[in-house]
């Protein structure tokens, strides 16, 4: 069975002192959940103090994104090997807005998924459709294409260290939310595709978070579908009572 898994990407928002000001009302709130994974993603100056705030708690810290390759000259990058060294658990790779504003591939985001695993963290794989694409009815090949590209020659003990986030670009901060049938469809596809490309026990045991707008008052309709194994979660994540009512609502 799927533990599910809720992050939240705080992208470039917050400072020191509303860091320590959420985690520590994220605390009180989540006091008493065990039973999920829970993850925040800070922007890299608060990594290490998350880490301190949330030690003696189930929730782990993950980043927000990491260099393709592990050390040298590659001024303002940050490696894996550092980010595992700041007590970082997950990394975000391929958001759309790396990919819309950085020219990210997913030739790029594969190396950085493979590079993210051998350094032992734990890669959350972003992809989805834009609004363009789904209206000409190109959803399915376009997550295909982007599987394939993202995980190419990823081995079977590699992928089962991946989280797949399937975001709609037209979710992302807009308030549109992809329906809960409409999620549910992509989210049985992709694993379907796993199944093909792996294998039925993989396919079953890989975690599969919806992202896009969601919210709590429809995050419980989400999280019910069968394929919807979590949430990435963006401008909710970053007031505490509503990133705990969802986690709640699972
Ligand atoms: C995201 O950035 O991954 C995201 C899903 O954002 P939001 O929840 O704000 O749509």
């Amino acid at each position: 069975m799927r533990t599910y898994f809720i992050a939240g990407n705080w992208k470039m928002n917050k400072t020191f002192g509303e860091v320590n000001i959420l985690l520590s009302q994220l605390k009180k709130l989540l006091a008493d959940i065990s039973a999920i994974d829970i993850a925040v993603c800070p922007p890299y100056p608060y990594l290490s103090l998350s880490v301190d705030i949330l030690k003696d708690t189930d929730i782990d810290v993950g980043a927000q994104n990491m260099a393709w390759e592990k050390s040298g000259a590659y001024t303002g990058e940050v490696s894996p090997d550092m980010l595992k060294d700041v007590g970082c658990t997950y990394v975000i790779v391929g958001h759309s807005e790396r990919r819309k504003y950085f020219n990210e591939t997913d030739d790029l985001i594969n190396k950085k998924i493979k590079l993210a695993i051998s350094s032992d963290l734990y890669p959350i794989v972003c992809l989805g459709e834009s609004l363009q694409q789904r209206e000409n009815d190109e959803t399915e090949q376009v997550v295909k294409t982007q599987l394939s590209g993202c995980l190419k020659g990823l081995l079977n003990k590699e992928i089962e260290k991946v989280t797949i986030a399937y975001e709609p670009i037209w979710a992302i901060g807009t308030g549109k939310t992809a329906t809960p049938d409409q999620a549910q469809q992509v989210h049985h596809m992709i694993r379907k595709w796993i199944e093909n490309e792996y294998n039925r026990d993989i396919a079953e045991s890989i975690r599969i978070q919806y992202g896009g707008s969601v919210k709590p008052n429809n995050a419980e309709q989400l999280l019910s579908k069968p394929d919807i194994d979590g949430a990435l979660i963006g401008g909710a994540s970053l007031e505490a009572e509503s990133f705990a009512a969802i986690i709640k609502s699972t």
